[in-house]
């Protein structure tokens, strides 16, 4: 989204409005200037370099509301106050066996997904359902545009079934290969509209039609990384492991595409050590990306702000060789202010590979060790943890957290009948390039 389209609703919003959203503003991290928020903004509007905003909540201390449903037990530290219901939450556990297979003692799982004996019960089983109900819960009430959302696949399922439940109009942009996600128990709700890119595509591409889409009148982007309620909703994985633990894990191990789950993960580590009672120190970053498409390992291992340059067709090229495909962002937020590149400087962290024949090994293990499938890009996280481990990256005894972000996807399938939702409008390659292709994605919603 550009500067010049960035919105800035909050000058012209009833006071009435803004007192509601009062336990929160939004602060600037290149010019430090602070807004009300208005629901919707994802720029700061004055013109510097480019920087993501954050919430700064007037609660300092971590109190999750247990009457809450789902995430909303953390509502004092997610933006928005819509009223929403059906939200799920993480579940964290211990588990000796797999501590043994790591080879250390104090290996915790934040785990995402569907997983019932464990309480896990998210229905589109990824950590981004915690993200879609934050960012709907941010949506002020009487907006009546429909909301653009680009996904590789999990996001799109996650924004899909949280919009269709609260009759939330929705456009969802999402390339062919990531529409076995969208699998529902029940039927979506024509609310929902799904365009399918085919041929020479990826998640890229879909961000691209995203962006052109939302700049029409009436429709507005989900903003992806640069939404403040995607990153304190995934963030919520740290909250619901630290109120598990009691404490701030000294390591953090994920696999990211965007980026927006390592830093989201950064910033609610950050209030829990602010709030002082579980740990002085943030965990170290353990992020990591699937060979051989890998352009955030490899600017960060060339001590580098910017983003290495691969060209478009190899950057495609590489795409389609990934096994986890919700980790084939282009345009990660890596640079901006406020992206991987701080957070992993601030926290001492660090990039890991894994390649897909590990990713597959590691998914082998997990499996048979704790009962549950994990999908491929916690996969990828999974043998980053134990190639480092074995190599003796990390002392035996520390506390490390391994965010499962997508698990028990299979066993889900098993339990229950699901629904394939089906795409309003396919676009291939070339006819996503032509101003017909706009035409055609307004047609749909009027
Ligand atoms: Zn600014």
């Amino acid at each position: 989204m550009s500067y010049e389209s960035a919105r800035t609703y909050a000058g012209h919003m009833p006071s009435k409005m803004l007192d509601s959203f009062s336990h929160y503003k939004l602060r600037c991290q290149s010019c430090d200037q602070t807004f009300e928020d208005d629901g919707l903004l994802l720029e700061c509007p004055t013109q510097h370099e480019s920087s993501l905003l954050v919430t700064e909540y007037k609660a300092k201390r971590f109190e999750p509301d247990r009457s809450a449903e789902g995430i909303f037990k953390y509502r004092k530290w997610l933006p928005g106050t819509r009223g929403l219901s059906g939200a799920g939450s993480s579940v964290t556990y211990k588990s000796e066996k797999l501590n043994s297979l790591i080879g250390l003692l104090n290996v915790w799982v934040v785990f995402n997904g569907y997983w019932p004996e464990k309480g896990a019960v998210l229905e589109t089983p990824t950590f981004k359902d915690l993200e879609a109900w934050a960012v709907l819960s941010r949506i002020p009430e009487q907006h009546e545009e429909v909301l653009i959302v680009a996904s590789a696949g999990s996001t799109a399922a996650a924004f899909a079934r949280a919009c269709s439940l609260n009759k939330v109009s929705c456009l969802i942009i999402i390339p062919q290969a990531g529409l076995l996600n969208l699998q529902f128990p029940e039927g979506i709700d024509p609310c929902v509209k799904i365009i399918s890119l085919t041929g020479f595509t990826d998640y890229s591409d879909a961000i691209e039609l995203a962006n052109r889409v939302s700049r029409i009148d009436g429709f507005f982007s989900g903003g992806g990384v640069k939404n403040v309620a995607r990153r304190d909703g995934l963030g919520t994985t740290m909250l619901n492991a630290v109120e598990t633990i009691g404490q701030v894990p000294d390591y953090y191990f994920q696999a990211i595409g965007s980026g927006a789950g390592g830093i989201a993960a950064y910033q609610a580590a950050k209030r829990l050590v602010e709030d002082g009672r579980f740990g002085k120190k943030l965990p170290r970053l353990m992020l990591s990306q699937n060979l051989p498409f890998v352009p955030i390992y490899l600017s960060w291992k060339s001590c580098r702000r910017e983003l290495i340059e691969i060209s478009e067709d190899d950057g495609k090229k590489q795409i389609r060789q990934v096994g986890a495909h919700v980790l084939t962002n282009r345009h990660p937020a890596y640079s901006v202010r406020g992206g991987v590149f701080d957070i992993l400087t601030e926290t001492q962290g660090d990039m890991f590979t894994a390649d897909n024949l590990e990713a597959l090994h590691a998914k082998q293990l997990f499996e048979e060790t704790e009962g549950i499938d994990i999908d491929p890009a916690c996969a990828v996280a999974f043998a980053t943890l134990i190639k480092t481990a074995r190599y003796g990256g990390i002392e035996r005894d520390a506390l490390v957290l391994l965010n499962v972000t997508g698990g028990g996807r299979h066993r889900q399938q098993l339990d229950r009948k699901l629904i394939a939702a089906r795409p309003a409008l396919e676009l291939n390659e070339k006819e996503i390039l032509r101003q017909e292709a706009l035409e055609r994605v307004v047609d749909l919603v009027h």
